[in-house]
């Protein structure tokens, strides 16, 4: 049975080559999955208020009831409706970020000279400090992913989370798995009641079975994304996007019986099991 859901939003909920950019059956599960007791949690790369805008945008008719941000933080929203941190994940991931950049200030400085000197990528930076980058497309950016591997010491925890041509750098035990884990340790959801969903490279740590037992890629999901979910015994879907995230849960309730008690939605018939 399903109780918590964790999904990527960009490429995997929207399609922002499609009209329209979600498919209206998604809404209509969410809703029905939340009216079961079922919880959603929008796992992005986005910021809290670029998550919040890109909901907007995109004329979500339901908030998510957690918003994992940037890869690594965690949000809840208070009775009044208004977002805040989570336990003090977020707290302790900003301090080990703080030690990671001062501990491995040489190592960012080799990259920020690899990137300077040997590509056109643009350094980003937030509060005056480089916290990643915008390559110039993908194969710039496995040349700088590959220099990255060649000169990282052994037992380094700097680490990058990347996602099409822009990658983040990050301490290596802080991804969008890792605050799964922390939103399953805190709601006491367990893994095999786990639902993900991502298409990209920063997904991985969510899909590869450590913190969900059910993970699916859409069919537009990069060759990574496909094999670690094949991989964890998952699902990979041929249609893209949110119409795959859809033919991945309808594959579930069926061969699976994932369906909470209570469903009342599409009606999807669960195969027998021969006993
Ligand atoms: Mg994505």
């Amino acid at each position: 049975m399903i109780r918590l859901l964790s999904t990527d939003f960009d490429g995997t909920l929207v399609d922002h080559f499609a009209t329209p950019p979600v498919a209206p059956a998604l809404f209509e599960w969410f809703a029905e999955l939340r009216r079961c007791g079922v919880f959603w949690a929008l796992n992005t790369g986005r910021d809290l208020a670029f998550a919040l805008d890109g909901l907007r945008e995109f004329q979500f008719p339901l908030e998510p009831d957690y918003i994992l941000t940037n890869e690594r933080e965690l949000f809840h929203r208070n009775p009044q409706g208004e977002w805040h941190d989570y336990g003090d994940w977020n707290r302790r991931c900003v301090q080990a970020h703080d030690r990671m950049f001062q501990t491995e200030a040489p190592f960012l400085e080799e990259i920020l000279r690899f990137l300077r000197e040997e590509t056109e990528a643009q350094p980003i930076y937030e509060n005056g400090r480089p916290v990643g980058f915008a390559a110039k497309d993908e194969a710039e950016m496995d040349r700088v992913v590959a220099h990255f591997h060649a000169a990282r010491k052994p037992g380094s925890l700097f680490h990058y989370q990347r996602n099409t041509i822009y990658l983040r750098f990050c301490h290596a035990s802080y991804s969008k798995g890792a605050a799964l884990g922390e939103l399953c340790r805190l709601t006491r959801i367990s893994p095999q009641e786990t639902f993900t969903a991502g298409d990209h490279h920063n997904d991985i740590s969510m899909l590869d079975g450590r913190y969900a037992r059910w993970a699916c890629a859409p069919g537009n999901a990069v060759d990574a994304v496909k094999a670690a979910v094949r991989k964890a015994g998952g699902y990979v879907a041929e249609a893209r996007c949110s119409d795959g995230v859809l033919e991945a849960l309808r594959h579930f309730f069926q061969a699976e019986r994932l369906a909470p008690p209570g469903w009342a939605g599409e009606e999807v018939e669960s195969q027998e099991v021969e006993s």
